[in-house]
């Protein structure tokens, strides 16, 4: 077995993904397909663990399949999240220092040229039950033809070279002098002197 089948074995369900996600959607089966690209492209991925890094560049659906398939989260620390509201995801191999870019080539509209429309007026303040189930419809294809489409042609995938993110510190924490709730050093605040969590800071700054 090679590595790819390795890596294939471990591609979770799109069922397990809308699972976690709460629903079925375009954004989801998007984010299952760039695990699956990252998972199949960057070879060398053994195990899906704090190795394996992703930085998103969108806070959207899609991200919630790249936690659960890919194994990269937010506790972690190996999901970082830029907010650049792109359709752009970047996985590295921390112990080969391989990168893989991935960026969303094919638009909603070029899947679909209705999809906008439908959307728009199902969500409208006029829209009838035949425009919602139009729209569920439109959405339930749109889904089928993202997870059908060969990943090259839905997404742009190239190799890149990328500094290796520092992996989750430990850090000591503080009580904060306003509050008395324990705050972590990287994240306290000095206030007049006193320690305090951001919150604490924030509020009534004087
Ligand atoms: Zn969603
Ligand atoms: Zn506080």
């Amino acid at each position: 077995m090679n590595d790819i089948d390795k890596n294939k074995k471990k591609i979770t369900s799109f069922s397990e993904v809308t699972k976690f996600h709460g629903h079925a959607c375009p954004g989801i089966a998007i984010g299952y397909r760039v695990a699956e690209s990252a998972l199949e492209k960057l070879s060398s991925v053994k195990a899906l663990d704090e190795e394996f890094v992703a930085i998103v560049e969108n806070d959207s659906c899609s991200v919630d399949a790249i936690q659960v398939t890919a194994g990269c989260t937010m506790g972690k620390g190996n999901l970082i999240f830029k907010d650049h509201g792109k359709q752009v995801y970047t996985f590295i191999n921390r112990n080969t220092g391989e990168a893989l870019r991935i960026s969303l080539s094919k638009g909603f509209d070029e899947i679909d040229p209705s999809f906008f429309k439908v959307r728009e007026k199902a969500f409208s303040d006029s829209s009838t039950e035949e425009d919602i189930i139009e729209f569920e419809k439109i959405k339930e294809e749109m889904i089928k033809k993202i997870l059908e489409m060969p990943l090259d042609e839905l997404f742009t995938i190239e190799n890149t070279e990328m500094e290796i993110p520092l992996k989750a510190s430990i850090y000591k924490s503080f009580k904060c002098a306003e509050c008395g709730e324990p705050v972590s050093e990287h994240r306290a605040r000095v206030k007049n002197g006193a320690i305090v969590c951001i919150p604490c800071f924030e509020f009534n700054f004087s």
